[in-house]
């Protein structure tokens, strides 16, 4: 042992645990779908890219992402100055959240929400503030909004919320944005938003461009299926997205992730073909469980939601002996429950069929 001093915050933090490979199931083959990923692999143009990228890479990447960030901006029509990549937008909120957040500040999220906020937020020392979804399994935006203190620093909104799957309706998101002091920064995060249909959604670039305390964040490794090479980024003021550049280690993306994620950009069309037919999917899905019995919010994003209560462990030991990992929430609180990612339509029928055996 040595006498190295680690922060008493750091031994605390919560593991981030991320989504199982599946054992084999009875008919030899396994689903995962317990990480949200896109089940389509990337396109053969887009390997070519990164394969021919692959061959510098003795060289550092453009530290300063000029093309993918060129490219982005155009695509968004932001500027170029209101955006900050990062190794995937989970890096790119801890950067934002250490940059406007002193030891003790709060930081007000749903709850349940992504598991990586309450960890981002303790990590640099500031204090989670959960409120717990309404009824339905939504932002209780009521409740944030008295959650807001002195220390408030920062509110998280997870629209689609992961894990549960509805969208916060962009009006009550602009009344209650119009509530906040604007000196609390407001994170949008819509890291599923290119999986929503419901027109009355949250739309957080418009609210970035009214509000000048919103920052939204996105990434590529949903709807572009590009999970494994680490490319999120925020949109929001110059100022606020300088401040998380600020913070991002240097030559972070690396040159295969940064030529990925534009070549992907550029395929958009094509790629946004395989988001409606994962859409469709959904859909199916939910209407699958429902059929079966089962309370499944609206979900917006490439998931659905299982409320499944005590039974937490037990149904996700079932699909797991099915050949299917999802993903089982445990806190012994009134959101446990089981999220299974949308997959191959073949995995889909499946997890409706192992749902229709569960035990009640
Ligand atoms: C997956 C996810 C992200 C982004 O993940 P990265 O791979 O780090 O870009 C961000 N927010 C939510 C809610 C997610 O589910």
């Amino acid at each position: 042992m040595s006498g190295v001093r680690i922060r008493p915050a750091i031994a605390a933090l919560p593991p981030y645990r991320p989504g199982k490979p599946a054992p084999l199931g009875p008919g030899g083959v396994s689903w995962k779908l317990s990480s949200n990923e896109n089940p389509y692999p990337p396109l053969p143009g887009v390997l070519t890219e990164a394969h021919a990228a692959l061959e510098r890479m003795n060289r550092y990447p453009d530290m300063a992402n000029v093309d993918l960030t060129a490219a982005l901006a155009e695509d968004l029509r932001v500027a170029p100055d209101q955006l900050a990549l990062g190794t995937g937008s989970v890096s790119v909120i801890g950067h934002l959240v250490g940059a406007v957040c002193e030891p003790g500040d709060e930081v007000i999220f749903a709850w349940r929400s992504f598991e990586a906020y309450p960890i981002t937020v303790l990590s640099h020392g500031a204090v989670p503030v959960q409120v717990p979804l309404g009824p339905g399994a939504v932002h209780d935006l009521d409740r944030m909004r008295e959650a807001i203190t002195d220390r408030t620093r920062v509110i998280m909104i997870c629209t689609p919320n992961n894990p549960t799957g509805p969208t916060v309706p962009q009006a009550e998101l602009e009344a209650f944005i119009a509530d906040v002091p604007d000196h609390v920064l407001i994170m949008i995060d819509e890291a599923y938003v290119e999986f929503v249909t419901d027109p009355k959604a949250a739309r957080g670039l418009e609210l970035a461009e009214r509000y000048p305390n919103v920052v939204v964040l996105r990434t590529f490794s949903k709807a572009y299926g590009l999970a494994g090479l680490r490319v999120g980024f925020c949109v929001g003021t110059p100022e606020v997205a300088a401040a998380a550049r600020a913070l991002t280690p240097a030559f972070s993306v690396s040159l295969p992730a940064q030529v990925a994620a534009a070549a992907s950009l550029a395929a958009k069309a094509e790629l946004l073909e395989r988001v409606t037919a994962i859409v469709a999917e959904r859909e199916t899905l939910g209407a699958g469980l429902r059929d079966a019995g089962f309370e499944v919010p609206d979900s917006q994003g490439n998931f659905v939601w299982l409320p499944a209560g005590e039974r937490t462990a037990e149904w996700g030991e079932t699909f797991t002996a099915a050949g299917i990992m999802v993903r089982s929430y445990l806190a012994g609180d009134a959101f446990d429950g089981i999220r299974i990612t949308v997959g191959e339509p073949e995995a889909n029928r499946l997890a409706v069929e192992v749902a229709r055996t569960l035990p009640r």
